[in-house]
Order: C-alpha cells, then structure tokens, then sequence
C-alpha cells in the first residue's frame, strides 16, 4: 500500500514515518532525507537543492518528483511505501498519480498531522542532533540524559540542521501554508484523507495513525 504523511515541519512526520516502517514492514521515503543524501554526495543534483533547501523553499517540483521516481524505480514492485514530504504540491501529488498509475498502483490513505504553527515554532526552533549519529534532541523536550554528552553513541558535538534557524522556520511554515495545504482538498475529494491530531503526545499520534492503517476508516 501507499500511505502519505503530509504535515508542516515540525508535526513529526519523519518520526512517526520512521516507527511505522518498523512496525507495518513498509519503507520509509522522505524526500527530504533523500535530498540531504545528494546534498551529502555532492552530485549535481544535490548543489542544486541545496541552495533551495537552505533559504526554507521547496526544491523545484521536477527534482523532488525525480528522487521519489528513481528511489521507487530500484525497490520490487510490491513494496509498501510511506511517503513522508511528499507530494509537497498540486503538481507533484499529480506526478505521483502518474508514476503508481504505471506501475499499477494508486495511493492508498493520506493521513495529515495538524499542528498549530505557535506549537511548531516553539518545537522546531529546538532541534538539535548528534554530529556523529544523527539521533536527534531538542531543549526543551529531549534533551540528552546527560548534558553534552549524545544518549546513543556517546558523541559531544552537536549540530542545528541548517534550514532550523528561526527566519528560515518562517519561511518553511509559509511555504507549507501557501504550497502544501492545498493538496489536502485533492486527496480528500477522492476520499482518502484523514486527519490526527499532530499536538498530542508523539506515542499516541503513533497509535491513532496505525489504528487507522490497519483498521481502515
Ligand atoms: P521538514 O518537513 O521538517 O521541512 P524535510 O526533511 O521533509 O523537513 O524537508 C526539508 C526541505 O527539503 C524542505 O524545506 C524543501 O526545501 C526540501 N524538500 C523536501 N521534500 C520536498 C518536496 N517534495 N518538494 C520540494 N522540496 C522538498
Ligand atoms: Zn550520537
């Protein structure tokens, strides 16, 4: 099955699309992780984004459409995928239309995470993650058991993800408000779309998304 998790920055969608990987047996694609691979690689591809990624805007549509094409295009044709960060607009939700359509899929259950932007702010202008492993803190909500020191790995450098600074969260909000939202009205035409609440604690969002990709609606 394909499910989407669409959210603003902030809501949890990497986290909780992580945790259902692990317990529906689906692969975890997020766009974002994919561009930041191209951005590590640096392939032509991934300078191109970077530029984009750093000022809080959306890559251009034909890039992101591309990653999701040539990371599906190497997986079996049965995969389960959970889409987190994608389709990110009108044209890129149609996009993905097309590329299940050819392969004889279609897009199962889109869940959207609701969050207010001030809870958003207050979460996104915390995040900080270990330089070494990547397990990620924040200052007010997770911080490492002991000061400094990286919970996992044992690491004392951190790192703030470059598009977390204050001026750049703004702009990603807008960017979801303006680009992003609107493709909710599509897929809930088609009656696929269901929403949770993203304010509530991370282990029962969890829980509701799973009740409702197992259950059904
Ligand atoms: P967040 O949801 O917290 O902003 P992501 O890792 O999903 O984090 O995305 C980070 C950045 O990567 C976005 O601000 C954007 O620049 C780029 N990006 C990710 N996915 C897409 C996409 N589908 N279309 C365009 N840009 C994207
Ligand atoms: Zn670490």
């Amino acid at each position: 099955m394909i499910m989407i998790l669409i959210g603003p920055p902030g809501s949890g969608k990497g986290t909780q699309a992580q945790r259902l990987e692990q317990r529906l047996g689906a692969v975890h694609l997020s766009t974002g992780n994919l561009l930041r691979d191209e951005i590590a690689a640096k392939s032509s591809l991934g300078k191109t984004a970077e530029t984009f990624m750093n000022s809080g805007q959306l890559v251009p549509d034909q890039i992101a459409v591309e990653v999701v094409a040539e990371h599906m295009k190497r997986g079996e044709p049965d995969t389960d995928y959970i889409l987190d960060g994608f389709p990110r607009t009108t044209n890129q939700a149609e996009e993905l239309d097309r590329i299940l359509e050819e392969r004889g899929l279609e897009v199962g259950t889109v869940v959207e995470i609701h969050t207010n932007d001030e809870v958003l702010m207050e979460r996104l202008t915390g995040r900080f993650a270990c330089a070494n492993c990547g397990e990620g803190y924040h200052k007010s909500f997770k911080r490492p058991k002991s000061d400094g020191v990286c919970d996992k790995c044992g690491g004392v450098e951190f790192e703030v993800r470059s598009d977390d600074r204050e001026e750049t969260i703004r702009d990603r909000l807008g960017v979801y408000h303006s680009e992003t939202a609107p493709i909710l009205p599509y897929y809930a035409k088609k009656g696929l779309l269901v929403r949770v609440d993203g304010e509530k604690a991370m282990g029962d969002v969890t829980k509701e998304i799973e009740t409702i990709l197992i259950d059904g609606r």
